[in-house]
């Protein structure tokens, strides 16, 4: 498995950076193509008016045909991509996992298991890191 980095974060709809004690992840979603014309990627439907993605929209539209999706099935049916370095056993790999936070050490969070120790690594919503991150 070879992994490819995010250029940009405009690729994404998830982009975050955590660092453990021993330990780091970089894990990201990349948007998908339309299922219907597969000409464009699939995003945040734009608002008339000002031409931005309305964030907070509970579905994702083509840009190009207008086909839409409810929010939640089109994001369960993405991949969290992941390079880590694991913060129990130190061996550094790629991971991925459905973009869907199950329950992981009693926080919701995106799982993933080390390939080399087996133990489960989980992506947490952020709540202390830095500013303009995640
Ligand atoms: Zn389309
Ligand atoms: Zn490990």
């Amino acid at each position: 498995m070879s992994l490819r980095m995010p250029e940009s974060t405009n690729e994404c709809i998830y982009f975050t950076r955590r660092a453990f004690d021993n330990g780091r992840v970089i894990a990201w979603v990349y948007r998908k193509e339309c299922p219907q014309c597969g000409k464009a990627k699939m995003g945040k439907p734009l608002d008339p008016k000002t031409k931005k993605p309305k964030i907070r929209a509970d579905t994702y539209e083509c840009p190009d045909c207008g086909f839409s999706k409810p929010k939640q099935e089109y994001e369960e049916s993405l991949t969290v991509e992941i390079i880590y370095t694991c913060p129990y056993c130190g061996f550094s790999g790629e991971a991925t996992t459905e973009y869907k936070r199950k329950s992981w050490e009693g926080v919701k969070a995106y799982v993933f298991v080390c390939q080399a120790c087996g133990k489960k690594i989980g992506i947490t919503k952020k709540m202390k890191e830095k500013k303009g991150e995640g």
